[in-house]
């Protein structure tokens, strides 16, 4: 499937608003359908799907499988098994004043939504959020990211044969085809990408006055305590740095210790990525690729081969970058400037936690930051000191799995959250309803002027 054009763009948005004003897609039976739809389509397809991400960036079969399509399925069935409570009008109580009055909240569809993703999880940042965009009773337009175009095109065309095309579309392309959707008719933006891209989807957003959510990105860092439990620590560490081949936004960053901490946890690693991987990831089935040439040149470029304690090959033929170790790395090298997004893994030297404090909150609030200590009361003196999208404490990017925490950033990394009921809530708006009763007349009858005293209270 290629690129759409900008008139078909145009067609788009005036088909989704008019299904979306026949209230269409306000009727849970219309929801529930749609979710059972996408839950199917992430089950009966998951070998097409896992094969095109594998063709646009030789990502194993089983990460598409485990952390796309499952995940999506987990969240289409949490989302139909609570739907009727979260789309139900809440009851409010207060105080003895108000208490004729019927009051509730009323959860209502923002409207024709617009969710743009990035290429690292292809599913998983478009078919998301597209849960909650559906359970809160909206229409969608998905923009997936053109540099993964096989999974891009794949989902163009799963929608088209699982879901109802009357509220739900995909437009595929790059910037053009961007800019086009974000001066069109929508009242929602859902963004998941870079920070860089980020801001000119929120001045997009600031010109039409309507809200958006930014799931970004940055550089997670990861302290590790002298007293963690460095097999532990090395194995869970080594997994979350390299699974996409780092190309995760939740990936661990960079690493805080001690050099004693250090010296114990490197062989560790190496010793864990060889049994992933053996001592040739490169024919390695289970190791994932650089997405483009672009950003091979990019991660390349970050590796400082005086500071390479371990891996630093490469193979431009194949985009691939080994799993890579640097050391007595500073604030100042090039691979602390920027997002990695690779599977580079510097090691800078703190002699405690008040220096990796010092460290984390001298830059931008990260996206992640996890901790690894057998001390319970550390890891809490360390979330207090510090700011992050989430926080996970002896693991690496476990805490975005359970259905009842919001995923989302802060600061630099974004803002906004989604995941399970947050992701309803996300693509809803709280509309605060009174019903006031007519015999209350005489009670409220005081607030009219004239005023015979200076001061009414209710
Ligand atoms: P990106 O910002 O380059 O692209 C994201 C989307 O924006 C794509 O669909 C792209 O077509 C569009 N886009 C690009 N340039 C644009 C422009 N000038 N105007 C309008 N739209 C434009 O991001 P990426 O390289 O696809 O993804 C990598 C980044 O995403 C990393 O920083 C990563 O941490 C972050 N990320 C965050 C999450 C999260 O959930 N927080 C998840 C995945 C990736």
């Amino acid at each position: 499937m290629g690129e759409t054009s900008l008139d078909t763009i145009e067609t788009i948005f005036k088909e989704l608003r008019q299904t979306f004003d026949t209230g269409k897609t306000k009727s849970l039976s219309w929801r529930k359908r749609q979710l059972e739809q996408l839950y199917k389509m992430c089950d009966e397809q998951k070998d097409t799907l896992a094969a095109a991400a594998n063709a646009d960036f030789h990502r194993p079969y089983t990460e598409t499988c485990l952390f796309d399509c499952s995940s999506v399925r987990n969240e289409c069935n949490h989302a139909l098994n609570n739907l009727d409570e979260w789309a139900s009008d809440e009851k409010v109580s207060d105080i003895f004043a108000y208490a004729t009055m019927d009051k509730y909240i009323h959860p209502e569809p923002l409207g024709v939504t617009l969710i743009i993703g990035a290429w690292n999880y292809p599913y998983l940042v478009t078919l998301t959020p597209l849960v909650g965009a559906i359970a809160a009773g909206n229409c969608a337009i998905i923009k997936p990211s053109e540099l993964a175009p096989r999974s891009a095109a794949i989902i163009a065309t799963m929608v088209e044969r699982y879901l109802d095309t009357s509220c739900i579309r995909v437009v595929l392309g790059a910037v053009e085809q961007t800019q086009a959707l974000l001066k069109g008719d929508i009242d929602k933006i859902f963004y998941t990408g870079s920070t860089t891209v980020g801001k000119i989807i929120m001045k997009a957003a600031a010109d039409k006055l309507i809200p958006v959510t930014l799931e970004c990105g940055g550089k997670s860092p990861v302290y590790i305590a002298d007293d963690a439990n460095i097999k532990n620590c090395a194995k869970r560490l080594a997994w979350g740095k390299t699974i996409n081949c780092g190309q995760t936004c939740l990936a661990p960053d960079y690493v805080l210790c001690s050099k004693a901490t250090e010296g114990r946890l490197i062989p560790e690693i190496v010793k864990a990525w060889q049994e992933f991987y053996t001592s040739n990831p490169l024919n390695s089935e289970s190791y994932c690729h650089i997405v483009n040439d672009r950003h091979f040149e990019r991660v390349k470029k970050l590796i400082n081969k005086d500071k390479v304690t371990h891996g630093g090959q490469t193979d431009s033929n194949a985009n691939y970058i080994a799993p890579t170790i640097m050391t007595n790395i500073t604030a100042d090298d090039d691979v602390m400037q920027e997002e990695i997004f690779g599977p580079l893994l510097p090691f800078v030297t703190v002699n405690n936690e008040q220096e990796a404090i010092k460290f984390i909150n001298s830059r931008d609030k990260p996206l992640a930051l996890y901790l690894f200590t057998t001390n319970k009361s550390l890891a809490n003196k360390i979330i207090q000191a510090t700011s992050s999208g989430s926080t996970c404490v002896n693991d690496i990017i476990v805490q975005v799995a359970p259905l009842g925490l919001p995923f989302g950033g802060v600061g630099a990394s974004g803002f906004g959250a989604y995941h399970g009921k947050y992701s309803f809530d996300t693509f809803s708006h709280r509309r605060t309803v009174v019903h006031v009763p007519n015999w209350t007349e005489f009670l409220v009858a005081k607030r009219n002027p004239p005023y015979k005293t200076k001061e009414i209270s209710f």
